[in-house]
């Protein structure tokens, strides 16, 4: 079985979707064979790549979970597109742990056909996001270098050992990302240096700059490497993910 990289950080805004989006598109540029999977029922990941919601989200549907995967118009990129009735799901995140992890074996039955499948997590640690880490292989968390990301992320780290320790023992931690770093701000160069100190080389070298191209890219309907190739941000989704592949 591939790499399943589930994106998560319980914070909104941090950059998740645009990650997911960005990394998917460059590891299908790359060859492998890839698919996003689309947890979050804002379904930005879904419309990133110009595909509209399902009225009721694969993975809480019997029908066989492959028949579901939509191409793109990305080659090797193909896509499980979320539902906004999945916030039914997150309004069960305080029932059983077994709910939770027969979504994911109902997930994870079905990535059998790709090289990586990449998780897009909504902002919670509700039942989506631990049904997404009990089905990865690693987790990548993305971090905005401000003051409360320290604080957001023992949190995260938390919930991730816990699906370490049960039902996920093959889980391990990706990667931290740090994103829209501002190198111009000393509170960026203040939470690298913090985050680098504690985390040590879990922490990726490459960091993702704040540019506007990386923004603007989604409403073009494409990543920030195709919109704009010689942009920061498109070099730097590019180091990202020769990293991601060289971590493998
Ligand atoms: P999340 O999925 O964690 O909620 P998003 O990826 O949707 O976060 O990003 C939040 C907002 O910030 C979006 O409007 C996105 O376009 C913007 N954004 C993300 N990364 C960057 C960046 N590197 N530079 C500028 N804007 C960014
Ligand atoms: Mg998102």
């Amino acid at each position: 079985m591939g790499r399943v990289i589930c994106i998560a950080n319980q914070k909104g805004g941090v950059g998740k979707t645009t990650t997911a989006l960005n990394l998917a598109t460059l590891l299908a540029v790359a060859g492998q064979r890839t698919l996003l999977v689309d947890l979050d029922p804002q379904c930005n990941a879904t419309s990133g790549l110009g595909h509209k919601p399902s009225a009721r989200h694969a993975l809480i549907d019997t029908r066989p979970l492959r028949e579901s995967f939509v191409t793109t118009a990305q080659a090797n990129l193909s896509l499980l597109p979320g539902a906004r009735s999945f916030q039914d799901v997150d309004a069960l995140a305080h029932s059983t742990d077994s709910q939770s992890s027969m979504l994911a074996t109902h997930l994870a039955g079905s990535l059998g056909s790709f090289d990586t499948v990449l998780i897009d997590c909504p902002p919670s640690l509700g039942q989506l996001t631990r049904t997404a880490l009990a089905s990865a292989s690693e987790v990548l968390m993305p971090i905005q270098c401000e003051f409360f990301a320290m604080e957001g992320l023992t949190q995260m780290i938390d919930v991730i050992r816990q699906v370490m320790q049960r039902p996920n023992s093959r889980l391990s931690f990706g990667g931290i990302l740090l994103t829209m770093y501002d190198a111009s701000l000393e509170l960026t160069a203040e939470v690298d240096r913090e985050v680098r100190e504690f985390f040590g080389e879990v922490v990726f070298q490459t960091v993702i700059p704040r540019d506007v191209a990386v923004s603007e890219a989604p409403s073009h309907g494409c990543s920030v490497v195709e919109y704009s190739p010689r942009s920061r941000g498109a070099r730097a989704f590019v180091e990202l993910c020769l990293e991601v592949m060289d971590r493998e």
